[in-house]
Protein backbone atom coordinates (compact mmCIF):
# COMPACT_ATOMS: atom_id res chain seq x y z
CA UNK A 1 0.00 0.00 0.00
CA UNK A 2 1.16 3.64 -0.96
CA UNK A 3 1.45 6.07 1.91
CA UNK A 4 -1.12 8.52 1.95
CA UNK A 5 -0.80 11.92 -0.16
CA UNK A 6 -1.18 15.10 2.80
CA UNK A 7 -3.30 17.31 0.86
CA UNK A 8 -2.25 20.23 2.47
CA UNK A 9 1.36 20.43 0.23
CA UNK A 10 -0.41 20.23 -3.02
CA UNK A 11 -2.13 24.01 -4.69
CA UNK A 12 -4.53 23.59 -6.91
CA UNK A 13 -3.62 22.31 -9.95
CA UNK A 14 -1.45 19.20 -8.06
CA UNK A 15 -5.01 18.36 -6.05
CA UNK A 16 -6.41 18.42 -9.46
CA UNK A 17 -3.72 16.25 -11.31
CA UNK A 18 -3.99 14.43 -7.98
CA UNK A 19 -7.51 14.00 -8.44
CA UNK A 20 -7.41 13.12 -11.99
CA UNK A 21 -4.64 10.50 -12.00
CA UNK A 22 -7.41 8.61 -9.61
CA UNK A 23 -9.73 9.02 -12.06
CA UNK A 24 -12.26 11.38 -10.34
CA UNK A 25 -13.15 14.94 -11.78
CA UNK A 26 -10.50 17.50 -11.30
CA UNK A 27 -12.61 20.01 -10.05
CA UNK A 28 -13.22 17.82 -6.91
CA UNK A 29 -10.03 19.95 -5.82
CA UNK A 30 -12.76 22.83 -5.69
CA UNK A 31 -15.33 20.95 -3.39
CA UNK A 32 -12.18 19.74 -0.84
CA UNK A 33 -10.09 23.08 -0.29
CA UNK A 34 -12.79 25.17 1.18
CA UNK A 35 -13.66 22.98 3.82
CA UNK A 36 -9.44 21.87 4.42
CA UNK A 37 -8.41 25.69 4.08
CA UNK A 38 -11.46 27.87 5.05
CA UNK A 39 -13.58 25.56 7.80
CA UNK A 40 -10.14 23.69 8.91
CA UNK A 41 -11.77 20.17 8.63
CA UNK A 42 -9.03 17.97 8.54
CA UNK A 43 -11.53 14.42 8.83
CA UNK A 44 -12.73 13.56 5.44
CA UNK A 45 -16.05 12.18 6.45
CA UNK A 46 -17.00 15.71 7.43
CA UNK A 47 -16.78 17.17 4.23
CA UNK A 48 -20.33 16.39 3.96
CA UNK A 49 -21.68 17.30 0.35
CA UNK A 50 -18.60 14.86 -0.65
CA UNK A 51 -20.13 11.18 -1.95
CA UNK A 52 -19.65 8.44 0.50
CA UNK A 53 -17.52 6.95 -1.55
CA UNK A 54 -15.07 9.24 -2.14
CA UNK A 55 -14.86 10.02 1.29
CA UNK A 56 -13.78 6.44 2.05
CA UNK A 57 -11.40 6.60 -0.53
CA UNK A 58 -9.57 9.65 0.56
CA UNK A 59 -9.71 8.02 3.94
CA UNK A 60 -7.55 5.40 2.50
CA UNK A 61 -4.82 7.47 0.70
CA UNK A 62 -4.63 10.94 1.42
CA UNK A 63 -4.77 13.06 5.09
CA UNK A 64 -4.47 15.81 5.96
CA UNK A 65 -2.08 15.51 8.10
CA UNK A 66 -1.57 18.74 10.83
CA UNK A 67 1.77 19.38 13.12
CA UNK A 68 1.63 18.64 17.08
CA UNK A 69 1.78 21.43 19.58
CA UNK A 70 4.84 21.00 21.91
CA UNK A 71 4.56 24.33 23.39
CA UNK A 72 2.66 27.69 23.25
CA UNK A 73 3.58 30.44 24.46
CA UNK A 74 1.65 34.19 24.86
CA UNK A 75 3.97 37.37 25.43
CA UNK A 76 2.48 40.14 27.86
CA UNK A 77 1.81 42.19 24.41
CA UNK A 78 -0.27 39.63 22.84
CA UNK A 79 2.10 38.19 20.47
CA UNK A 80 1.73 33.99 20.31
CA UNK A 81 4.26 31.47 19.61
CA UNK A 82 3.74 27.72 18.87
CA UNK A 83 6.46 25.89 18.43
CA UNK A 84 5.19 22.68 16.45
CA UNK A 85 6.70 19.19 15.85
CA UNK A 86 7.32 18.22 12.29
CA UNK A 87 7.38 14.12 11.20
CA UNK A 88 11.03 13.92 11.53
CA UNK A 89 11.16 15.04 14.89
CA UNK A 90 12.57 18.03 14.23
CA UNK A 91 10.57 21.13 15.33
CA UNK A 92 9.74 24.39 13.82
CA UNK A 93 8.12 27.85 15.50
CA UNK A 94 5.18 29.89 13.88
CA UNK A 95 4.58 33.30 15.67
CA UNK A 96 1.52 35.26 15.56
CA UNK A 97 1.65 39.00 16.36
CA UNK A 98 -1.75 40.80 16.15
CA UNK A 99 -1.74 44.38 15.77
CA UNK A 100 -4.91 47.05 15.65
CA UNK A 101 -5.69 47.03 12.16
CA UNK A 102 -4.22 43.11 11.19
CA UNK A 103 -2.81 39.89 12.14
CA UNK A 104 0.52 39.11 10.78
CA UNK A 105 0.87 34.76 11.02
CA UNK A 106 5.11 34.55 10.80
CA UNK A 107 5.88 31.11 9.18
CA UNK A 108 9.25 28.96 8.93
CA UNK A 109 10.24 27.72 5.67
CA UNK A 110 13.03 25.49 6.73
CA UNK A 111 14.33 23.67 10.02
CA UNK A 112 17.70 26.18 10.61
CA UNK A 113 19.20 27.79 7.61
CA UNK A 114 22.30 27.53 5.63
CA UNK A 115 22.78 31.14 5.25
CA UNK A 116 24.82 32.36 8.62
CA UNK A 117 23.83 35.43 9.39
CA UNK A 118 25.67 36.63 12.43
CA UNK A 119 22.52 37.97 14.29
CA UNK A 120 20.16 35.64 13.89
CA UNK A 121 19.59 32.56 16.77
CA UNK A 122 18.47 29.80 13.76
CA UNK A 123 22.02 30.23 12.05
CA UNK A 124 23.47 29.20 15.39
CA UNK A 125 22.00 25.88 14.69
CA UNK A 126 23.07 25.61 11.32
CA UNK A 127 21.04 23.71 8.20
CA UNK A 128 18.63 20.36 8.97
CA UNK A 129 16.25 20.64 6.27
CA UNK A 130 13.70 22.20 3.56
CA UNK A 131 10.40 21.81 4.88
CA UNK A 132 7.73 20.11 2.61
CA UNK A 133 4.84 22.51 0.80
CA UNK A 134 2.42 20.19 3.03
CA UNK A 135 4.50 21.29 6.35
CA UNK A 136 5.11 25.60 5.46
CA UNK A 137 0.86 25.21 5.13
CA UNK A 138 0.39 23.03 8.08
CA UNK A 139 1.35 25.91 9.96
CA UNK A 140 -0.95 28.45 8.63
CA UNK A 141 -3.86 25.63 8.90
CA UNK A 142 -2.60 24.95 12.91
CA UNK A 143 -2.59 28.93 13.36
CA UNK A 144 -6.15 29.11 12.13
CA UNK A 145 -7.54 26.73 13.80
CA UNK A 146 -5.86 27.61 17.13
CA UNK A 147 -6.86 31.41 17.02
CA UNK A 148 -10.05 30.46 16.16
CA UNK A 149 -10.47 29.22 19.76
CA UNK A 150 -11.06 32.88 20.64
CA UNK A 151 -12.45 34.64 17.73
CA UNK A 152 -11.96 38.72 18.24
CA UNK A 153 -11.01 40.87 16.21
CA UNK A 154 -7.13 41.87 14.99
CA UNK A 155 -6.93 38.18 16.04
CA UNK A 156 -7.96 36.58 12.52
CA UNK A 157 -4.92 36.28 9.93
CA UNK A 158 -4.77 38.98 7.29
CA UNK A 159 -1.01 38.71 6.62
CA UNK A 160 1.60 36.06 6.14
CA UNK A 161 5.15 36.90 6.38
CA UNK A 162 8.36 33.93 5.56
CA UNK A 163 10.18 35.65 7.84
CA UNK A 164 10.53 32.75 10.69
CA UNK A 165 13.69 30.02 10.69
CA UNK A 166 14.55 29.65 7.34
CA UNK A 167 15.45 31.53 3.64
CA UNK A 168 12.73 30.60 1.96
CA UNK A 169 14.19 31.46 -1.70
CA UNK A 170 16.26 28.15 -0.64
CA UNK A 171 13.59 26.35 -0.68
CA UNK A 172 11.89 27.16 -3.49
CA UNK A 173 9.83 25.41 -4.95
CA UNK A 174 7.73 24.10 -2.10
CA UNK A 175 7.56 28.10 -1.13
CA UNK A 176 5.84 29.10 -4.36
CA UNK A 177 3.57 26.44 -4.06
CA UNK A 178 2.98 27.32 0.08
CA UNK A 179 2.13 31.01 -1.18
CA UNK A 180 -0.10 29.76 -4.41
CA UNK A 181 -2.54 28.63 -1.45
CA UNK A 182 -2.45 31.40 0.34
CA UNK A 183 -3.47 33.65 -2.33
CA UNK A 184 -6.12 31.21 -3.44
CA UNK A 185 -9.32 32.31 -3.16
CA UNK A 186 -10.55 28.72 -2.77
CA UNK A 187 -7.96 27.96 0.18
CA UNK A 188 -6.95 31.38 2.39
CA UNK A 189 -7.63 34.18 -0.14
CA UNK A 190 -4.83 36.82 1.02
CA UNK A 191 -4.13 39.27 -1.27
CA UNK A 192 -1.11 39.64 -3.04
CA UNK A 193 0.72 42.43 -1.15
CA UNK A 194 -0.52 40.58 2.32
CA UNK A 195 2.37 37.76 1.19
CA UNK A 196 6.04 38.66 1.83
CA UNK A 197 8.74 36.56 0.90
CA UNK A 198 11.63 37.71 3.02
CA UNK A 199 15.28 37.06 1.79
CA UNK A 200 19.02 37.61 2.42
CA UNK A 201 19.46 38.19 -1.32
CA UNK A 202 19.21 35.00 -3.13
CA UNK A 203 19.79 36.85 -6.83
CA UNK A 204 18.77 34.09 -9.33
CA UNK A 205 15.39 32.94 -6.99
CA UNK A 206 14.56 36.63 -6.78
CA UNK A 207 14.41 36.36 -10.48
CA UNK A 208 12.48 33.25 -10.31
CA UNK A 209 9.88 34.25 -7.76
CA UNK A 210 9.11 37.44 -10.11
CA UNK A 211 7.93 35.02 -12.91
CA UNK A 212 5.93 32.73 -10.73
CA UNK A 213 4.12 34.18 -7.96
CA UNK A 214 3.36 37.82 -7.63
CA UNK A 215 4.23 38.63 -3.78
CA UNK A 216 5.44 41.33 -2.11
CA UNK A 217 9.50 40.54 -1.25
CA UNK A 218 11.69 41.68 1.70
CA UNK A 219 15.28 42.06 1.56
CA UNK A 220 17.41 41.64 4.66
CA UNK A 221 20.09 43.96 3.75
CA UNK A 222 21.87 45.19 6.77
CA UNK A 223 24.71 46.70 5.40
CA UNK A 224 25.04 49.08 2.41
CA UNK A 225 28.66 48.32 1.77
CA UNK A 226 30.20 45.04 0.25
CA UNK A 227 32.59 44.91 2.92
CA UNK A 228 30.09 45.51 5.22
CA UNK A 229 27.77 42.79 4.43
CA UNK A 230 30.53 40.44 3.39
CA UNK A 231 31.03 39.73 7.17
CA UNK A 232 27.30 39.82 8.58
CA UNK A 233 25.50 38.46 5.82
CA UNK A 234 27.90 35.88 3.94
CA UNK A 235 25.58 35.22 1.26
CA UNK A 236 26.80 39.02 -0.38
CA UNK A 237 30.00 37.10 -0.97
CA UNK A 238 27.77 35.04 -3.31
CA UNK A 239 25.93 37.86 -4.76
CA UNK A 240 27.33 40.99 -4.11
CA UNK A 241 25.46 44.42 -3.54
CA UNK A 242 25.79 45.37 -7.26
CA UNK A 243 23.91 42.28 -8.38
CA UNK A 244 21.61 42.26 -5.58
CA UNK A 245 20.18 45.87 -6.09
CA UNK A 246 19.91 45.19 -9.88
CA UNK A 247 17.33 42.23 -8.90
CA UNK A 248 15.57 44.39 -6.93
CA UNK A 249 15.34 46.59 -9.79
CA UNK A 250 14.22 43.85 -11.63
CA UNK A 251 11.66 42.71 -9.49
CA UNK A 252 9.48 46.25 -9.41
CA UNK A 253 10.59 47.22 -12.50
CA UNK A 254 7.34 45.36 -14.23
CA UNK A 255 5.36 45.75 -11.41
CA UNK A 256 2.67 48.46 -10.54
CA UNK A 257 3.99 52.05 -9.50
CA UNK A 258 2.73 51.27 -6.46
CA UNK A 259 5.46 48.82 -5.39
CA UNK A 260 8.03 48.91 -2.73
CA UNK A 261 10.22 46.29 -2.01
CA UNK A 262 11.10 46.65 2.00
CA UNK A 263 14.74 46.67 2.83
CA UNK A 264 15.30 44.96 6.46
CA UNK A 265 18.20 46.46 8.13
CA UNK A 266 19.14 45.13 11.71
CA UNK A 267 20.94 47.80 14.31
CA UNK A 268 23.75 46.47 15.57
CA UNK A 269 25.32 49.14 17.99
CA UNK A 270 28.84 50.01 16.48
CA UNK A 271 28.99 47.59 13.77
CA UNK A 272 26.31 49.29 10.85
CA UNK A 273 24.88 51.73 12.17
CA UNK A 274 26.60 55.24 12.34
CA UNK A 275 26.13 58.34 10.03
CA UNK A 276 28.07 56.93 7.58
CA UNK A 277 26.23 53.84 6.52
CA UNK A 278 22.90 55.78 6.86
CA UNK A 279 24.38 58.12 4.17
CA UNK A 280 25.92 55.36 2.26
CA UNK A 281 22.57 53.44 2.72
CA UNK A 282 20.35 56.48 1.43
CA UNK A 283 23.11 56.72 -1.78
CA UNK A 284 22.43 52.97 -2.37
CA UNK A 285 18.60 53.23 -2.43
CA UNK A 286 18.14 56.47 -4.64
CA UNK A 287 15.78 56.71 -7.01
CA UNK A 288 14.98 53.00 -5.51
CA UNK A 289 11.01 51.95 -5.01
CA UNK A 290 12.49 51.20 -1.70
CA UNK A 291 10.55 51.28 1.99
CA UNK A 292 13.33 50.88 4.97
CA UNK A 293 12.41 48.86 8.01
CA UNK A 294 15.26 49.41 11.23
CA UNK A 295 14.94 46.45 13.29
CA UNK A 296 16.22 46.83 16.89
CA UNK A 297 18.72 43.89 17.61
CA UNK A 298 17.43 41.14 19.38
CA UNK A 299 19.86 39.26 21.38
CA UNK A 300 20.14 35.89 22.11
CA UNK A 301 22.11 33.65 24.15
CA UNK A 302 25.74 33.61 22.69
CA UNK A 303 25.62 36.64 20.49
CA UNK A 304 28.25 39.03 20.64
CA UNK A 305 26.14 41.86 18.91
CA UNK A 306 24.10 44.26 21.33
CA UNK A 307 21.04 46.78 20.57
CA UNK A 308 21.65 50.06 18.99
CA UNK A 309 20.34 52.91 21.63
CA UNK A 310 17.14 54.38 20.68
CA UNK A 311 18.63 57.65 19.74
CA UNK A 312 21.09 56.32 17.41
CA UNK A 313 18.27 54.25 15.38
CA UNK A 314 16.03 57.61 15.18
CA UNK A 315 18.92 59.62 13.94
CA UNK A 316 19.70 56.64 11.40
CA UNK A 317 16.20 57.05 10.37
CA UNK A 318 16.24 60.44 10.12
CA UNK A 319 19.38 60.91 7.82
CA UNK A 320 17.69 58.33 6.00
CA UNK A 321 14.07 60.64 5.75
CA UNK A 322 16.09 63.69 4.88
CA UNK A 323 16.92 61.78 1.72
CA UNK A 324 13.43 60.80 0.99
CA UNK A 325 13.16 57.40 2.06
CA UNK A 326 10.25 56.23 3.53
CA UNK A 327 11.94 54.67 6.62
CA UNK A 328 10.09 53.14 9.80
CA UNK A 329 11.11 51.45 12.95
CA UNK A 330 10.14 47.62 13.88
CA UNK A 331 7.99 47.84 17.11
CA UNK A 332 9.90 44.68 19.15
CA UNK A 333 6.97 42.02 19.24
CA UNK A 334 7.09 39.07 21.28
CA UNK A 335 10.83 39.09 22.65
CA UNK A 336 9.83 38.02 26.08
CA UNK A 337 8.83 34.88 24.61
CA UNK A 338 12.21 34.75 22.26
CA UNK A 339 9.64 35.05 19.50
CA UNK A 340 11.44 38.47 17.96
CA UNK A 341 12.85 38.53 14.56
CA UNK A 342 16.31 36.42 14.82
CA UNK A 343 15.36 34.08 18.31
CA UNK A 344 13.54 31.40 16.96
CA UNK A 345 15.53 28.35 17.01
CA UNK A 346 12.63 25.46 16.71
CA UNK A 347 13.46 23.33 19.64
CA UNK A 348 12.71 23.23 22.82
CA UNK A 349 15.21 24.95 25.63
CA UNK A 350 15.66 24.32 28.74
CA UNK A 351 14.34 27.39 29.65
CA UNK A 352 11.54 28.36 31.79
CA UNK A 353 8.04 27.62 29.63
CA UNK A 354 4.81 29.28 30.20
CA UNK A 355 2.02 27.22 28.98
CA UNK A 356 -0.95 29.24 27.32
CA UNK A 357 -3.28 28.20 30.18
CA UNK A 358 -1.23 29.23 32.78
CA UNK A 359 -1.26 32.75 32.15
CA UNK A 360 -4.50 35.27 31.28
CA UNK A 361 -5.30 36.31 27.69
CA UNK A 362 -3.76 39.90 27.34
CA UNK A 363 -6.34 41.86 25.95
CA UNK A 364 -5.56 44.85 23.46
N1 LIG B 1 15.85 34.29 5.98
C1 LIG B 1 14.96 35.38 5.70
C2 LIG B 1 13.93 35.59 6.81
C3 LIG B 1 14.61 35.95 8.11
S1 LIG B 1 13.82 36.65 9.47
C4 LIG B 1 15.77 36.63 5.50
O1 LIG B 1 16.96 36.61 5.72
O2 LIG B 1 15.21 37.64 5.07
C5 LIG B 1 13.31 38.25 9.14
C6 LIG B 1 14.29 39.36 9.48
O3 LIG B 1 14.82 39.33 10.81
C7 LIG B 1 15.47 39.33 8.54
O4 LIG B 1 15.66 40.60 8.00
C8 LIG B 1 16.58 38.97 9.47
O5 LIG B 1 17.83 39.38 8.97
C9 LIG B 1 16.18 39.67 10.74
N2 LIG B 1 16.92 39.22 11.92
C10 LIG B 1 17.64 38.09 12.05
N3 LIG B 1 18.18 38.02 13.28
C11 LIG B 1 17.79 39.13 13.95
C12 LIG B 1 17.99 39.60 15.27
N4 LIG B 1 18.70 38.91 16.15
N5 LIG B 1 17.42 40.77 15.63
C13 LIG B 1 16.64 41.44 14.73
N6 LIG B 1 16.41 41.04 13.48
C14 LIG B 1 16.98 39.89 13.08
Amino acid sequence: MTTPTNLLGLDRRGLEHWFAARGEKPFRARQIMPWIYQRNVAAFDQMTDLAKALRTRLEIEATVATPELITEELSADGTRKWVLRLESGNAVETVFIPEADRGTLCISSQVGCAMDCQFCATATQGFSRNLTSAEIIAQVWFAQQALGAVPREGRVISNVVFMGMGEPLANFDNVVTAIRLLLDDLAYGLSKRRVTVSTSGLVPFMDRLRSEVDTALAVSLHAPTDELRDVIVPINRKYPLDELMAACRRYTAERERQMHIVYEYVMLDGVNDGEAEARALARLLAGMPAKVNLIPFNPFPGTRYTRSRPEVTQRFAGILRDKRIITTVRKTRGDDIAAACGQLVGEVKNRQKRRLSDIPVVRQ
